[in-house]
Protein backbone atom coordinates (compact mmCIF):
# COMPACT_ATOMS: atom_id res chain seq x y z
CA UNK A 1 0.00 0.00 0.00
CA UNK A 2 1.56 3.50 -0.64
CA UNK A 3 2.14 5.73 1.98
CA UNK A 4 0.50 4.17 4.53
CA UNK A 5 -1.25 6.28 7.70
CA UNK A 6 -0.52 4.90 11.19
CA UNK A 7 -1.85 6.29 14.40
CA UNK A 8 -0.48 5.86 18.25
CA UNK A 9 -3.66 6.85 20.20
CA UNK A 10 -1.99 6.79 23.84
CA UNK A 11 -4.67 7.49 26.65
CA UNK A 12 -3.70 9.69 28.94
CA UNK A 13 -4.95 7.72 32.22
CA UNK A 14 -1.23 6.65 32.94
CA UNK A 15 2.40 7.19 31.85
CA UNK A 16 3.85 5.61 28.91
CA UNK A 17 3.93 2.12 29.86
CA UNK A 18 6.78 0.17 28.27
CA UNK A 19 3.62 -2.12 25.86
CA UNK A 20 2.53 1.95 25.06
CA UNK A 21 6.36 2.78 23.96
CA UNK A 22 6.36 -0.82 22.08
CA UNK A 23 2.96 0.00 20.04
CA UNK A 24 4.21 3.53 19.13
CA UNK A 25 7.75 1.85 18.08
CA UNK A 26 6.21 -0.70 15.74
CA UNK A 27 3.45 2.34 14.19
CA UNK A 28 6.88 4.69 13.76
CA UNK A 29 8.63 1.53 12.55
CA UNK A 30 6.37 0.97 9.69
CA UNK A 31 5.39 4.41 8.64
CA UNK A 32 9.13 5.25 8.63
CA UNK A 33 10.41 2.55 6.44
CA UNK A 34 7.21 3.03 4.06
CA UNK A 35 7.31 6.53 3.11
CA UNK A 36 4.03 6.44 5.89
CA UNK A 37 2.70 8.98 7.96
CA UNK A 38 2.29 9.02 11.41
CA UNK A 39 -0.01 10.10 13.60
CA UNK A 40 -0.50 10.98 17.26
CA UNK A 41 -3.94 11.21 18.50
CA UNK A 42 -4.89 11.53 22.16
CA UNK A 43 -7.66 9.51 23.25
CA UNK A 44 -9.26 11.94 26.44
CA UNK A 45 -12.81 11.60 26.32
CA UNK A 46 -12.49 10.31 29.59
CA UNK A 47 -12.67 13.57 31.35
CA UNK A 48 -12.05 11.70 34.94
CA UNK A 49 -9.56 10.02 34.61
CA UNK A 50 -7.63 12.27 31.53
CA UNK A 51 -5.07 14.75 33.27
CA UNK A 52 -3.05 17.06 30.89
CA UNK A 53 0.53 16.59 32.85
CA UNK A 54 -0.11 12.82 31.91
CA UNK A 55 -0.29 14.32 28.19
CA UNK A 56 3.00 16.27 28.50
CA UNK A 57 4.63 13.16 29.81
CA UNK A 58 3.67 10.95 27.23
CA UNK A 59 4.83 12.95 24.60
CA UNK A 60 8.20 13.77 26.54
CA UNK A 61 8.26 10.01 26.53
CA UNK A 62 8.16 9.68 22.71
CA UNK A 63 10.37 12.92 22.10
CA UNK A 64 13.01 10.98 24.54
CA UNK A 65 12.22 7.77 22.42
CA UNK A 66 13.07 9.53 19.30
CA UNK A 67 9.60 8.39 18.21
CA UNK A 68 8.70 11.76 16.10
CA UNK A 69 5.11 11.66 14.48
CA UNK A 70 4.05 13.77 10.86
CA UNK A 71 0.27 14.81 12.15
CA UNK A 72 -1.05 15.69 15.63
CA UNK A 73 -1.43 15.39 17.97
CA UNK A 74 -5.25 15.35 17.95
CA UNK A 75 -7.01 15.82 21.10
CA UNK A 76 -10.63 13.47 20.77
CA UNK A 77 -11.69 16.00 23.60
CA UNK A 78 -11.71 18.47 21.03
CA UNK A 79 -13.68 16.41 18.60
CA UNK A 80 -16.60 15.17 19.82
CA UNK A 81 -18.41 17.21 17.36
CA UNK A 82 -17.34 14.26 14.67
CA UNK A 83 -18.24 11.99 16.74
CA UNK A 84 -21.90 12.67 17.11
CA UNK A 85 -21.95 13.41 13.67
CA UNK A 86 -21.07 9.83 13.34
CA UNK A 87 -23.67 8.57 15.96
CA UNK A 88 -26.44 10.39 13.98
CA UNK A 89 -24.79 8.70 10.55
CA UNK A 90 -25.50 5.40 12.11
CA UNK A 91 -29.24 6.32 13.91
CA UNK A 92 -30.29 7.78 10.70
CA UNK A 93 -29.72 4.70 8.63
CA UNK A 94 -30.85 2.34 11.25
CA UNK A 95 -27.73 1.02 12.11
CA UNK A 96 -28.16 2.06 15.70
CA UNK A 97 -30.95 2.54 18.16
CA UNK A 98 -31.93 4.64 21.11
CA UNK A 99 -31.52 2.50 24.22
CA UNK A 100 -33.81 4.07 27.58
CA UNK A 101 -32.86 1.49 29.50
CA UNK A 102 -32.28 2.77 33.12
CA UNK A 103 -28.46 2.28 33.95
CA UNK A 104 -29.61 0.87 37.82
CA UNK A 105 -32.56 -1.48 35.76
CA UNK A 106 -29.28 -2.62 33.59
CA UNK A 107 -27.51 -3.15 36.62
CA UNK A 108 -29.97 -5.07 38.24
CA UNK A 109 -30.27 -6.93 35.02
CA UNK A 110 -26.99 -7.87 34.90
CA UNK A 111 -26.19 -8.67 38.51
CA UNK A 112 -29.26 -11.42 38.12
CA UNK A 113 -27.51 -12.92 35.06
CA UNK A 114 -24.37 -13.15 37.46
CA UNK A 115 -25.52 -14.38 40.55
CA UNK A 116 -27.28 -17.25 37.84
CA UNK A 117 -24.18 -17.85 36.36
CA UNK A 118 -25.53 -16.54 33.09
CA UNK A 119 -23.22 -14.54 30.91
CA UNK A 120 -25.04 -10.99 30.56
CA UNK A 121 -25.37 -9.24 26.96
CA UNK A 122 -28.33 -6.12 26.49
CA UNK A 123 -31.02 -8.08 26.61
CA UNK A 124 -31.80 -5.42 23.66
CA UNK A 125 -34.90 -4.44 25.24
CA UNK A 126 -35.10 -0.84 23.34
CA UNK A 127 -34.15 -2.44 20.15
CA UNK A 128 -37.17 -3.39 19.13
CA UNK A 129 -39.30 0.11 20.26
CA UNK A 130 -41.45 1.36 17.40
CA UNK A 131 -40.46 5.03 15.83
CA UNK A 132 -43.12 6.45 17.15
CA UNK A 133 -42.38 5.33 20.26
CA UNK A 134 -38.66 6.50 20.15
CA UNK A 135 -40.11 9.99 19.15
CA UNK A 136 -42.33 10.08 22.37
CA UNK A 137 -39.84 8.63 24.73
CA UNK A 138 -37.40 11.49 23.09
CA UNK A 139 -40.45 14.20 23.18
CA UNK A 140 -40.86 13.70 27.01
CA UNK A 141 -36.94 14.55 27.79
CA UNK A 142 -36.00 11.03 28.92
CA UNK A 143 -32.21 10.23 28.31
CA UNK A 144 -31.09 7.78 26.48
CA UNK A 145 -27.72 6.22 24.77
CA UNK A 146 -27.33 5.06 21.61
CA UNK A 147 -26.42 1.52 21.01
CA UNK A 148 -25.09 -0.17 17.90
CA UNK A 149 -27.28 -2.58 16.42
CA UNK A 150 -25.33 -5.72 15.92
CA UNK A 151 -26.35 -8.26 13.22
CA UNK A 152 -28.66 -11.43 14.91
CA UNK A 153 -26.39 -13.99 12.72
CA UNK A 154 -23.82 -14.67 11.49
CA UNK A 155 -20.12 -13.79 11.73
CA UNK A 156 -17.97 -11.14 11.76
CA UNK A 157 -14.14 -12.01 10.27
CA UNK A 158 -11.29 -10.19 9.55
CA UNK A 159 -7.69 -10.89 8.95
CA UNK A 160 -5.31 -9.52 11.14
CA UNK A 161 -1.73 -9.70 9.84
CA UNK A 162 -0.33 -10.96 13.22
CA UNK A 163 -2.91 -13.30 14.39
CA UNK A 164 -4.54 -14.26 11.64
CA UNK A 165 -8.19 -14.63 10.18
CA UNK A 166 -10.22 -14.22 13.30
CA UNK A 167 -13.70 -15.39 13.73
CA UNK A 168 -16.77 -13.74 15.93
CA UNK A 169 -20.47 -15.25 15.93
CA UNK A 170 -22.37 -12.23 15.88
CA UNK A 171 -24.71 -13.89 18.76
CA UNK A 172 -21.53 -13.11 20.79
CA UNK A 173 -21.19 -9.59 20.54
CA UNK A 174 -24.01 -7.26 22.42
CA UNK A 175 -25.31 -3.86 20.99
CA UNK A 176 -22.54 -2.46 21.95
CA UNK A 177 -22.91 1.48 23.50
CA UNK A 178 -21.84 4.27 21.18
CA UNK A 179 -22.68 7.41 22.64
CA UNK A 180 -23.95 8.07 26.51
CA UNK A 181 -26.72 9.43 27.92
CA UNK A 182 -24.76 12.19 28.70
CA UNK A 183 -23.51 12.82 25.03
CA UNK A 184 -20.35 11.14 25.48
CA UNK A 185 -18.55 8.95 23.34
CA UNK A 186 -17.60 5.50 24.03
CA UNK A 187 -14.23 4.21 22.38
CA UNK A 188 -15.63 2.40 19.90
CA UNK A 189 -17.19 5.30 18.16
CA UNK A 190 -14.40 8.01 19.09
CA UNK A 191 -11.74 5.07 17.92
CA UNK A 192 -13.89 4.51 14.58
CA UNK A 193 -14.66 8.08 13.55
CA UNK A 194 -11.76 9.40 14.02
CA UNK A 195 -9.45 6.25 11.94
CA UNK A 196 -11.67 7.00 9.39
CA UNK A 197 -11.46 10.41 9.31
CA UNK A 198 -7.60 11.19 9.81
CA UNK A 199 -7.77 7.92 6.75
CA UNK A 200 -5.87 5.78 9.20
CA UNK A 201 -5.07 2.60 6.68
CA UNK A 202 -3.34 0.44 9.72
CA UNK A 203 -4.56 0.15 13.26
CA UNK A 204 -1.19 -1.04 14.84
CA UNK A 205 -2.31 -1.67 18.23
CA UNK A 206 -2.05 -4.27 21.85
CA UNK A 207 -3.76 -7.13 21.29
CA UNK A 208 -5.51 -6.35 24.70
CA UNK A 209 -7.63 -4.48 21.85
CA UNK A 210 -8.48 -7.83 19.84
CA UNK A 211 -11.28 -8.28 21.62
CA UNK A 212 -12.96 -4.93 20.63
CA UNK A 213 -11.88 -5.25 16.68
CA UNK A 214 -15.00 -7.39 15.42
CA UNK A 215 -17.44 -4.27 17.05
CA UNK A 216 -15.33 -1.78 15.19
CA UNK A 217 -15.02 -4.21 12.23
CA UNK A 218 -18.82 -3.73 12.39
CA UNK A 219 -19.49 -0.07 12.21
CA UNK A 220 -16.89 0.11 9.29
CA UNK A 221 -18.85 -2.28 7.35
CA UNK A 222 -21.90 -0.09 8.75
CA UNK A 223 -20.69 2.46 7.14
CA UNK A 224 -19.94 0.98 3.95
CA UNK A 225 -16.05 2.50 4.85
CA UNK A 226 -12.99 1.30 4.20
CA UNK A 227 -11.55 -0.99 6.65
CA UNK A 228 -8.08 -0.42 7.76
CA UNK A 229 -5.44 -3.28 8.21
CA UNK A 230 -5.34 -4.83 11.53
CA UNK A 231 -2.39 -5.42 13.46
CA UNK A 232 -2.49 -6.75 17.16
CA UNK A 233 0.81 -7.18 18.84
CA UNK A 234 1.61 -9.92 21.23
CA UNK A 235 1.35 -8.82 25.06
CA UNK A 236 4.38 -8.41 26.96
CA UNK A 237 4.72 -10.41 30.02
CA UNK A 238 7.28 -10.80 32.51
CA UNK A 239 10.12 -13.03 33.28
CA UNK A 240 7.64 -14.95 35.33
CA UNK A 241 5.34 -15.41 32.49
CA UNK A 242 2.66 -13.34 33.73
CA UNK A 243 1.11 -10.29 32.42
CA UNK A 244 4.17 -7.51 33.11
CA UNK A 245 3.47 -5.19 35.69
CA UNK A 246 5.18 -3.08 38.21
CA UNK A 247 5.60 -6.37 40.27
CA UNK A 248 8.45 -6.66 37.51
CA UNK A 249 10.14 -3.58 38.19
CA UNK A 250 9.13 -0.48 36.23
CA UNK A 251 6.69 -0.17 33.78
CA UNK A 252 7.06 3.02 32.84
CA UNK A 253 9.43 5.17 29.94
CA UNK A 254 10.38 7.44 32.28
CA UNK A 255 11.58 5.46 35.22
CA UNK A 256 13.99 3.68 32.55
CA UNK A 257 14.95 7.09 31.60
CA UNK A 258 15.80 8.20 35.47
CA UNK A 259 17.57 4.64 35.64
CA UNK A 260 20.22 6.06 33.25
CA UNK A 261 18.82 3.59 30.37
CA UNK A 262 19.81 5.08 26.56
CA UNK A 263 16.70 5.74 24.81
CA UNK A 264 18.45 4.20 21.97
CA UNK A 265 18.91 0.79 23.84
CA UNK A 266 15.70 0.80 25.39
CA UNK A 267 13.93 1.32 21.38
CA UNK A 268 16.48 -1.67 20.45
CA UNK A 269 15.38 -3.69 23.42
CA UNK A 270 11.17 -2.54 22.94
CA UNK A 271 12.04 -3.54 19.12
CA UNK A 272 12.63 -7.36 19.86
CA UNK A 273 9.65 -7.67 22.14
CA UNK A 274 7.33 -9.74 19.09
CA UNK A 275 10.00 -9.09 16.24
CA UNK A 276 12.89 -11.26 15.54
CA UNK A 277 15.59 -8.91 13.07
CA UNK A 278 16.73 -11.03 10.38
CA UNK A 279 19.98 -13.79 11.01
CA UNK A 280 18.55 -13.07 14.78
CA UNK A 281 20.58 -10.52 15.48
CA UNK A 282 20.19 -8.78 19.06
CA UNK A 283 21.74 -5.53 18.70
CA UNK A 284 20.18 -3.69 15.81
CA UNK A 285 20.79 -0.37 14.63
CA UNK A 286 17.62 1.87 13.91
CA UNK A 287 18.47 2.24 10.30
CA UNK A 288 18.30 -1.49 9.87
CA UNK A 289 15.30 -2.13 12.10
CA UNK A 290 13.66 0.50 10.03
CA UNK A 291 14.57 -1.10 6.69
CA UNK A 292 13.71 -4.67 7.93
CA UNK A 293 10.84 -4.30 9.93
CA UNK A 294 7.38 -5.87 8.72
CA UNK A 295 4.06 -6.09 10.62
CA UNK A 296 3.70 -9.22 8.91
CA UNK A 297 6.59 -10.71 10.63
CA UNK A 298 5.59 -9.75 14.02
CA UNK A 299 4.85 -12.89 16.08
CA UNK A 300 1.92 -13.57 17.98
CA UNK A 301 3.76 -15.42 21.04
CA UNK A 302 3.43 -13.23 24.30
CA UNK A 303 6.92 -11.77 24.82
CA UNK A 304 9.03 -11.28 27.09
CA UNK A 305 10.39 -8.12 29.50
CA UNK A 306 13.62 -9.52 30.35
CA UNK A 307 15.19 -6.43 32.67
CA UNK A 308 18.45 -8.16 32.49
CA UNK A 309 18.61 -8.14 29.26
CA UNK A 310 17.57 -4.31 29.43
CA UNK A 311 20.59 -3.82 31.35
CA UNK A 312 22.87 -6.11 29.01
CA UNK A 313 21.60 -4.10 25.79
CA UNK A 314 22.59 -1.09 27.85
CA UNK A 315 25.56 -1.79 28.45
CA UNK A 316 26.84 -2.89 24.92
CA UNK A 317 24.79 0.48 23.57
CA UNK A 318 27.15 2.44 26.55
CA UNK A 319 30.66 0.64 25.34
CA UNK A 320 30.09 1.37 21.39
CA UNK A 321 28.85 4.81 21.50
CA UNK A 322 30.85 7.26 20.16
CA UNK A 323 32.46 10.05 22.78
CA UNK A 324 30.98 12.96 21.43
CA UNK A 325 27.34 11.68 21.35
CA UNK A 326 27.65 9.61 24.97
CA UNK A 327 29.21 13.46 26.44
CA UNK A 328 26.33 15.15 26.44
CA UNK A 329 24.37 12.88 28.09
CA UNK A 330 27.03 11.97 30.33
CA UNK A 331 27.07 15.81 30.50
CA UNK A 332 22.85 15.89 32.10
CA UNK A 333 24.23 13.09 34.01
CA UNK A 334 26.72 14.49 35.89
CA UNK A 335 24.91 18.38 35.88
CA UNK A 336 21.86 16.90 37.74
CA UNK A 337 24.31 15.17 40.40
CA UNK A 338 26.08 18.23 41.19
CA UNK A 339 29.46 16.99 39.50
CA UNK A 340 29.89 19.25 36.72
CA UNK A 341 32.15 21.75 36.27
CA UNK A 342 30.99 23.98 33.54
CA UNK A 343 34.56 25.47 33.22
CA UNK A 344 37.32 22.83 31.83
CA UNK A 345 41.11 24.16 31.12
CA UNK A 346 41.99 21.93 27.90
CA UNK A 347 43.76 19.47 30.19
CA UNK A 348 40.55 18.71 32.28
CA UNK A 349 38.53 18.37 29.52
CA UNK A 350 40.98 16.04 28.32
CA UNK A 351 40.71 14.34 31.52
CA UNK A 352 37.27 14.41 31.39
CA UNK A 353 36.93 12.40 28.03
CA UNK A 354 39.87 9.94 29.44
CA UNK A 355 37.44 9.37 32.17
CA UNK A 356 34.19 8.54 30.42
CA UNK A 357 35.96 6.29 27.75
CA UNK A 358 37.87 4.07 30.93
CA UNK A 359 34.40 4.23 32.51
CA UNK A 360 31.76 3.58 29.56
CA UNK A 361 33.58 0.23 29.21
CA UNK A 362 32.04 -1.11 32.23
CA UNK A 363 28.90 1.38 32.90
CA UNK A 364 25.50 -0.38 32.81
CA UNK A 365 23.63 2.83 32.87
CA UNK A 366 24.08 6.11 32.57
CA UNK A 367 23.99 6.71 36.28
CA UNK A 368 27.15 4.34 36.73
CA UNK A 369 28.84 8.07 35.44
CA UNK A 370 27.81 9.71 38.47
CA UNK A 371 27.44 7.19 41.04
CA UNK A 372 30.30 4.15 41.31
CA UNK A 373 31.87 6.60 38.84
CA UNK A 374 31.92 9.47 41.09
CA UNK A 375 35.37 9.94 41.76
CA UNK A 376 36.44 10.66 38.38
CA UNK A 377 34.45 13.79 38.73
CA UNK A 378 34.84 14.96 42.29
CA UNK A 379 36.99 14.24 44.87
CA UNK A 380 34.22 14.46 47.25
CA UNK A 381 33.42 10.57 47.52
CA UNK A 382 33.10 8.15 49.71
CA UNK A 383 34.62 4.52 50.32
CA UNK A 384 32.03 1.61 49.89
CA UNK A 385 32.09 -0.11 53.08
CA UNK A 386 32.13 -3.60 50.99
CA UNK A 387 35.03 -2.29 49.01
CA UNK A 388 37.15 -1.44 52.42
CA UNK A 389 35.95 -4.47 54.14
CA UNK A 390 37.76 -6.34 51.47
CA UNK A 391 40.34 -5.11 50.40
CA UNK A 392 41.94 -3.15 52.82
CA UNK A 393 42.69 -5.71 55.49
CA UNK A 394 46.34 -5.67 56.28
CA UNK A 395 47.46 -4.15 59.06
CA UNK A 396 50.77 -1.97 57.24
CA UNK A 397 48.44 -0.92 54.59
CA UNK A 398 49.10 2.66 55.47
CA UNK A 399 52.29 2.70 55.60
CA UNK A 400 52.48 0.94 52.02
CA UNK A 401 49.76 3.41 50.66
CA UNK A 402 52.09 6.63 52.23
CA UNK A 403 55.04 4.96 50.65
CA UNK A 404 53.35 4.11 47.23
CA UNK A 405 52.20 7.81 47.11
CA UNK A 406 55.63 9.07 48.04
CA UNK A 407 57.20 7.26 45.36
CA UNK A 408 54.81 7.85 42.56
CA UNK A 409 55.01 11.08 42.71
CA UNK A 410 58.93 10.88 41.77
CA UNK A 411 57.73 9.13 38.81
CA UNK A 412 58.36 10.88 35.52
CA UNK A 413 56.91 10.79 33.27
CA UNK A 414 53.61 9.67 34.93
CA UNK A 415 52.98 6.76 32.51
CA UNK A 416 51.13 3.30 32.22
CA UNK A 417 54.63 1.45 32.50
CA UNK A 418 55.70 3.36 35.09
CA UNK A 419 53.01 3.68 37.48
CA UNK A 420 53.19 -0.65 37.23
CA UNK A 421 56.64 -0.97 38.03
CA UNK A 422 56.86 1.21 40.91
CA UNK A 423 53.67 -0.37 42.60
CA UNK A 424 55.00 -3.88 41.70
CA UNK A 425 58.88 -2.90 43.10
CA UNK A 426 57.09 -1.97 46.36
CA UNK A 427 55.05 -5.49 46.54
CA UNK A 428 58.72 -7.41 45.70
CA UNK A 429 60.14 -5.24 48.22
CA UNK A 430 57.37 -5.83 51.10
CA UNK A 431 57.23 -9.57 50.28
CA UNK A 432 53.16 -9.21 49.20
CA UNK A 433 51.25 -9.96 46.60
CA UNK A 434 50.73 -7.27 44.01
CA UNK A 435 47.13 -7.61 43.72
CA UNK A 436 47.11 -6.54 47.40
CA UNK A 437 48.28 -3.04 46.74
CA UNK A 438 46.33 -2.97 43.25
CA UNK A 439 43.02 -3.71 44.71
CA UNK A 440 43.90 -1.16 47.72
CA UNK A 441 44.94 1.29 46.21
CA UNK A 442 41.79 1.10 43.44
CA UNK A 443 39.63 1.50 46.57
CA UNK A 444 41.78 4.75 47.89
CA UNK A 445 41.22 6.15 44.21
CA UNK A 446 37.64 4.94 43.60
CA UNK A 447 35.89 4.32 46.62
CA UNK A 448 34.77 1.26 44.62
CA UNK A 449 36.54 -2.76 45.10
CA UNK A 450 35.63 -2.78 40.91
CA UNK A 451 36.44 -0.33 38.51
CA UNK A 452 38.79 0.03 35.33
CA UNK A 453 42.37 -1.12 35.72
CA UNK A 454 44.41 0.76 38.31
CA UNK A 455 47.44 1.75 35.96
CA UNK A 456 44.99 3.50 33.21
CA UNK A 457 43.03 4.78 35.51
CA UNK A 458 45.99 6.52 37.74
CA UNK A 459 47.30 8.57 34.39
CA UNK A 460 43.09 9.26 34.01
CA UNK A 461 42.86 11.01 37.48
CA UNK A 462 46.66 12.44 37.12
CA UNK A 463 49.86 12.23 39.26
CA UNK A 464 49.26 14.98 41.78
CA UNK A 465 45.31 13.58 42.38
CA UNK A 466 46.72 9.96 42.52
CA UNK A 467 48.90 10.43 45.53
CA UNK A 468 46.99 12.56 47.58
CA UNK A 469 44.03 10.05 47.31
CA UNK A 470 46.64 7.42 48.36
CA UNK A 471 47.63 9.65 51.48
CA UNK A 472 44.12 10.49 51.65
CA UNK A 473 43.40 6.61 52.41
CA UNK A 474 46.48 6.46 54.32
CA UNK A 475 45.53 8.93 57.48
CA UNK A 476 41.73 7.08 57.27
CA UNK A 477 43.34 3.93 57.72
CA UNK A 478 45.59 5.14 60.65
CA UNK A 479 42.79 7.29 62.23
CA UNK A 480 40.17 3.70 61.93
CA UNK A 481 43.08 1.62 64.01
CA UNK A 482 43.72 4.40 66.50
CA UNK A 483 40.52 6.78 66.34
CA UNK A 484 36.83 6.79 67.43
CA UNK A 485 35.96 4.12 64.59
CA UNK A 486 37.37 1.53 67.14
CA UNK A 487 35.43 2.90 69.88
CA UNK A 488 32.38 2.79 67.92
CA UNK A 489 33.28 -0.90 67.03
CA UNK A 490 34.26 -1.60 70.85
CA UNK A 491 37.73 -2.60 69.26
CA UNK A 492 40.14 -2.22 72.81
N1 LIG B 1 -6.47 4.58 23.53
C1 LIG B 1 -6.28 3.18 23.41
C2 LIG B 1 -5.26 2.72 24.42
O1 LIG B 1 -4.52 3.53 24.94
C3 LIG B 1 -5.80 2.76 22.05
C4 LIG B 1 -6.90 2.56 21.14
C5 LIG B 1 -6.52 2.02 19.80
O2 LIG B 1 -5.31 1.96 19.49
O3 LIG B 1 -7.44 1.70 19.06
O4 LIG B 1 -5.18 1.55 24.68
Amino acid sequence: MANPRLRFAPSPTGYLHVGGARTALYNWLYARGRGGTLILRIEDTDADRSKPELTAAILEGLEWLGLDWDEGPYYQSQRLGLYRARAAELEQQGSAYPCFCPPELLREKRERAEAERRPWKYDRTCRQLSVDERARRRGEGRPSALRFRVPESGQTTFNDLVFGRVELANTEIEDFVLLRSDGQPTYHLSVVTDDLDLRVTHVVRGADHLPNTPKQVLMYRALGAPEPVFAHLPLILGPDKQRLSKRHGATAVEAYRRQGILPEALINFLALLGWTPRGGREIISLEEMIAQFDLAAVSKSNAVFDPEKLAWMNSEYLRRMPLEKLLPRVQAELEAAGLWNPVLTAAEKKRLEDSIRLLQTRARSLNDFSGSGRAFFSDDFSYSSEAREKFWKEPQLAEWLTELSRRLMDIHPFGLEQTERCLRGLAEEKGIRAGVLINAARVALTGQAVAPGLFELMITLGQQRVARRLEKAATDLRQAITGPLNEVKGTP
